[in-house]
């Protein structure tokens, strides 16, 4: 953080679901009001809010300088939550689910018409998921909610993998920072539409797709998922690729 000045947020360390339970409470009550809360996921850091409150995810999109037509992954304590968000869910999405939830593969169904469209970018689909992480679950269930949460980091830099990295980045525009330690992936999620027969790959990610068994891989130029047009992962310094031998 930045010398002596003062922290505009609040920080809670959370790490045993079991032993921080008002912890836990206190982030899904800031979650349920409209708050903007970073918190850990085996991914990355997230950057937190209500998916059904539209004034709390036009935050996010302020906060990070993000684009209106790049959507949002809704996250999710349990698979059981799915038809809060989901209009269909076809017999794909629901295999996909039940066999890589919680874990990092983010699925792309038909939208609840109760979502707010800042939260699917306009679209009239919802990419979801359930994260693999104590935290980020306990945290959801709290909230009672379903929670839009992009990477904590401003449109275009790196993702945060420490609580410190979102702080430095985004302490100034957050109401809550969960500080669960290092995240274990340091990956995005891998994203597929499963609204067909056979998933379509629209980002790699964490999950390699070999394990997903037949795709389909949309990395066309006008590929349906929006953030993967815009600049993604840019470092504020000099990268150098070193070939291992
Ligand atoms: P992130 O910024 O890491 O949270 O990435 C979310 C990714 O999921 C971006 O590439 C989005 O464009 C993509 N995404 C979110 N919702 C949808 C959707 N409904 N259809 C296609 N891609 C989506
Ligand atoms: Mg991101």
């Amino acid at each position: 953080m930045h010398g002596t000045r003062e922290r505009a947020y609040e920080c809670l360390h959370i790490t045993d679901v079991d032993r921080d339970r008002s912890a836990i409470a206190r982030a899904g009550a800031v979650l349920r009001t409209a708050g903007l809360v970073a918190l850990p996921t085996e991914t990355v850091y997230g950057l937190g809010a209500d998916a059904l409150d539209d004034t709390a995810v036009r935050r996010i999109f302020a906060a990070k300088g993000r684009p209106a037509d790049n959507p949002l992954i809704v996250h999710l304590a349990t698979i059981d939550e799915l038809d809060r968000v989901a209009s269909s869910i076809t017999p794909l999405a629901r295999s996909l689910a039940e066999q890589f939830w919680p874990g990092p593969l983010t699925i792309v169904v038909d939208a609840s018409a109760t979502l707010p469209s800042v939260t699917t970018g306009g679209l009239a689909t919802v990419a979801v998921r359930v994260p693999d992480h104590d935290v980020a679950r306990a945290v959801i269930d709290a909230s009672g909610v379903p929670i839009a949460a992009p990477s904590a980091n401003r449109s275009g830099r790196p993702s945060p993998t420490t609580a410190d990295h979102v702080a430095a980045d985004l302490g100034d525009d957050i109401d809550l920072l969960i500080d669960g330690g290092p995240t274990g992936l340091g990956v995005e999620s891998t994203v597929v539409d499963a609204r067909g027969g056979i998933p379509v790959v629209y980002r790699e990610g964490a999950l390699s797709r070999e394990v997903l068994g037949t795709v389909r891989l949309d990395d066309a130029p006008s590929a349906p998922s929006p953030g993967t047009r815009y600049r993604h992962y840019a470092p504020a310094c000099t990268v150098e690729i070193v070939q291992a031998e």
